[in-house]
């Protein structure tokens, strides 16, 4: 099975979406790449979809990726005696380490290390901004505040303090026991949440070990100052649009998500653009017309993949949101404009044997008309490098490595298929125009451009191009 589209799908699970028969329908519309939110539901709740997944990718023989997405450390108040306060403009309010319920004058943060980071000025968002506070006087154990504007106060409502570096790791206890259960379980990649250097990424890799590709959120602007090193460090990033246009004026998030997919597009690392994209159809079948030129706008910006959150989590149209992703960025596609805008930016090559290859690949695919570059690759460099040129034709990614299937499912114009190690040239040759022809990619008669490394199944020697017919 085929799809035509370049741009991914990426879909969370929740409530409105777990059933296997749910999960199948959601792949049909579209979706490659599941993300489960470890902000919410239990393992054994994960354990089911994960289960799901899987059986949806061996009744259709298509590698599913799943994103594994955790919580990462996301700063809240503790609870309300009353369940919930109103605070004025103007009034005074203190934040502190007490674990008694809060009142009309304070409220518990139960989190030390805020405070040490915390300087008279520093604002602190409560509830995804709705309420801000700004810090007057502050020591080790609390904070005297004065409302900025203000709402609604309630129990465990997140707080963001944007302008501050918290000396925290991005990852928690709970992150580390469901890290552990989603390696454990097969994920494909780890997504981890509220990055704020690169040493947090490190710290990511080291306990992910290889196991999985490691995903980068980026929604604090101290992250976003240091994109180039975590981008570097990382093996997807995605533009985390919800909590980020929470830290930063909305005014800046638009040209943050330019930069980031550019920057990420050269680097050869897959990017995803999150959050909101058709958030209307939580409760309606249609969404706005904002909604699907932001999708567009995504897709024309060259993004790997778009996603999907409460959409397919929680709301009342999962799959009706999917088939209109789906043909947002179908359209985006037959743009003449679009094509235009993938070629007019100028990609510098490494000096490199695989960036060599690859470039030549697409270079010539488009010269010769070709229906297909076929990528055979064992750990994925090679098809990352064949899609960072954005090429017109597709790329089949030939891997023996399901792991690796799985994971490039993320990336824009991957086919993977999961295929056995070719013994010798011909044998290249015959298997990548067969399995071209076999998956719709290529009809008798066609071109397809192949790259290989020789001697075969010796990791990241791609040194092999070559052009050959489907037979008719
Ligand atoms: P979340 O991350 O859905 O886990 O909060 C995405 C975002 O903040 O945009
Ligand atoms: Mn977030």
């Amino acid at each position: 099975m085929r799809r035509q589209r370049s741009a991914k799908i990426v879909a969370t699970l929740g409530p409105a979406s777990s059933s296997p028969e749910q999960i199948r329908r959601l792949f049909d519309a579209g979706v490659v790449v599941f993300r489960l939110n470890f902000s919410h539901g239990t393992h054994t709740d994960h354990l089911a979809r994960l289960q799901a997944i899987r059986e949806v990718e061996s009744d259709t023989g298509r590698p599913i990726g799943i994103l594994a997405d955790l919580q990462g450390p996301k700063l809240r108040l503790g609870t309300f005696a009353e369940g919930s306060i109103e605070l004025a403009a103007g009034a005074r309010f203190r934040l502190d380490l007490d674990r008694r319920p809060g009142d009309q004058n304070r409220a518990p943060l139960p989190h030390p290390e805020i405070f040490q980071a915390l300087e008279p000025g520093t604002e602190l968002l409560v509830d995804d901004g709705k309420v801000r506070l700004e810090t007057e006087r502050c020591c080790a154990e609390y904070a005297e505040t004065r409302c900025l504007v203000g709402g609604v106060l309630s129990d465990r409502k997140g707080v963001n303090v944007p302008h501050a570096v918290l000396p925290i790791s991005a990852i928690t206890e709970k992150d580390r026991a469901d890290l552990a259960f989603a390696l454990d379980q097969g994920a494909d990649w780890i997504a981890f949440s509220f990055v704020q250097r690169p040493d947090d990424v490190a710290e990511g890799r080291k306990l992910v070990a290889g196991r999985a590709g490691v995903l980068v959120k980026l929604e604090k602007p101290a992250a976003i100052a240091r994109l180039a090193e975590i981008i570097e460090q990382a093996d997807a990033v995605m533009v985390a649009r919800g909590d980020l246009g929470v830290e930063m004026p909305p005014e800046d998030v638009p040209s943050v998500q330019k930069h980031v997919v550019h920057a990420c597009r050269m680097a050869g690392k897959p990017v995803i653009v999150a959050t909101q994209m058709l958030e209307s159809m939580v409760f309606s079948p249609t969404p706005t017309r904002a909604e699907a030129s932001d999708v567009a706008t995504a897709v024309y910006d060259g993004a790997d993949a778009v996603m999907l959150s409460a959409e397919t989590a929680t709301g009342r149209y999962p799959v009706e949101a999917v088939l209109m992703m789906d043909r947002i960025a179908c359209r985006v596609q037959e743009d003449p404009l679009y094509r235009q805008m993938l070629e007019g930016m100028r990609v510098d090559h490494e000096h490199t044997a695989p960036d060599a290859i690859s470039a030549a690949a697409c270079q010539v695919a488009g010269v010769v008309d070709a229906a297909a570059i076929v990528s055979y690759t064992t750990s994925g460099a090679t098809a990352l490098r064949a899609a960072r040129e954005r090429p017109r034709a597709p790329i089949l990614v030939l891997t023996s490595q399901l792991a690796t299937a799985r994971r490039l499912a993320l990336l824009w114009g991957a086919h993977c298929v999961h295929a056995r190690d070719v013994k010798n040239f011909t044998d290249m040759v015959q298997n990548a125009a067969r399995i071209a022809h076999r998956e719709g990619l290529a009809k008798p008669g066609q071109r397809i451009v192949v790259t290989a490394g020789v001697p075969f199944g010796t990791p990241g020697a791609t040194n092999v191009l070559r052009i050959a017919w489907v037979d008719r």
